[in-house]
């Protein structure tokens, strides 16, 4: 397997310097833990050292800004009164998260927060709900009862809305700006499941953002990229066990249960990170074949499914860009 040679960077890649090679410079890096996730930033450039900082309080603002937990957060003040107003930030941000939970039909579904804390994944207080305690939260559950205009948000019959699966991907094209602003021109930053690169390697060389196994410690495939998230949304990522069940974090909005769509992961690369974020979690609802029909009519990004089988198919912007052994299947439009 070509990928025995990988650092973990949380998948990223750095290309050994042979004596032809311009010299990498020194990418200085940094490790912050906030939203549920370590996360590792590193950045290269003369500037690099106030980008890591920056970035960093950016993420606590973030944290404490979109975590629904918090009684500081916006998120939590919106939820607790039915609606209001917040900032133009948090507004964008819920309007992506309502586009994202249109165009999918509701697979992405910006009004899951009442499920997932049946599900306790939010207290990390793990537990099965009966079937009516599950359409008892579900009655709360459907984008159409959420609604914004301009800064003003409006829930209606008890919604409260959860960004969980889309603030990570905002939170990196946040930190590509900041990268931007202090003149660093070659980065990547690792939260969780989410990578954002930064132009490429000092060399020139493109990143190389690997795929994670979700059954061992290996990679599935690689993606070379410049300037763009890879997204990756599985079941393996976080879930809790009961009798011998798994239960995921990635909730099917028809159900309210873990969804069960014949993937074990989806990777979306795209310029925007947080439509990748939410398309991540949006695809690995609808499952193979239902996210490649949604790829052959949606622009803006590019997919990688794992099937339950363990087959790997890819959307046809990313033939070039796929490095690994394993044989793969193209998605045409
Ligand atoms: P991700 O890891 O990006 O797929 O996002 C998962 C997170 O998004 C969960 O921890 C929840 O906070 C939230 N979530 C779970 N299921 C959904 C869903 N169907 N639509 C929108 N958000 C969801
Ligand atoms: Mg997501």
């Amino acid at each position: 397997m070509k990928f025995k040679s990988m650092i973990l960077v949380c998948l990223i890649i750095l290309c050994g310097c042979s004596a032809t090679q311009i010299k990498e410079e020194e990418y200085l890096e940094k490790t912050v833990f906030a939203m549920d996730t370590e996360m590792t930033l590193s950045a290269c450039g003369k500037n690099a050292h106030t980008a890591l900082e920056k970035a960093e309080e950016e993420i606590y603002r973030l944290n404490n800004a979109l975590a629904r937990g918090s009684e500081e957060s916006e998120i939590y003040a919106v939820n607790a009164n039915h609606g209001g107003r917040v900032s133009e930030e948090t507004a964008e941000i819920i309007k992506t998260a309502l586009d994202i939970s249109e165009f999918t039909d509701g697979a992405f579904d910006i009004t899951i927060a009442p499920v997932m804390d049946l599900w306790g994944f939010y207290t990390k207080n793990f537990y099965v709900p009966s079937d009516a305690e599950l359409l008892q939260a579900m009655k709360k559950v459907n984008y159409k009862n959420a609604a914004i205009r301009e800064r003003n948000v409006t829930l209606i019959n008890g919604a409260s809305i959860d960004l969980g699966g889309i603030a990570k991907g905002y939170l990196s094209g946040r930190i590509m700006d900041i990268f931007r602003e202090c003149g660093v021109k070659s980065g990547i930053v690792s939260l969780g499941g989410n990578v954002h690169a930064l132009g490429t390697h000092t060399n020139g060389t493109p990143w190389r953002v690997a795929i994670q196994s979700p059954d061992s410690s290996s990679y599935i495939c690689g993606i070379e990229t410049e300037d763009k998230a890879v997204i990756t949304s599985g079941g393996y990522q976080r879930y809790f066990e009961r009798d011998g069940i798994r239960y995921h974090h990635i909730i099917d909005p028809k159900t309210g249960y873990p969804s069960d769509s014949g993937v074990k992961s989806v990777t979306i690369i795209s310029d925007n990170a947080a439509l990748a974020d939410g398309l991540s979690t949006a695809l690995f609802v609808m499952g193979a074949e239902q996210g490649a029909e949604y790829w052959k009519t949606h622009d803006g990004f590019e997919a990688v499914f794992l099937t339950d089988d363990d087959e790997i198919y890819i959307t046809e912007g990313l033939v070039d860009s796929y490095i690994g052994d394993n044989e793969y299947t193209i998605i045409t439009r």
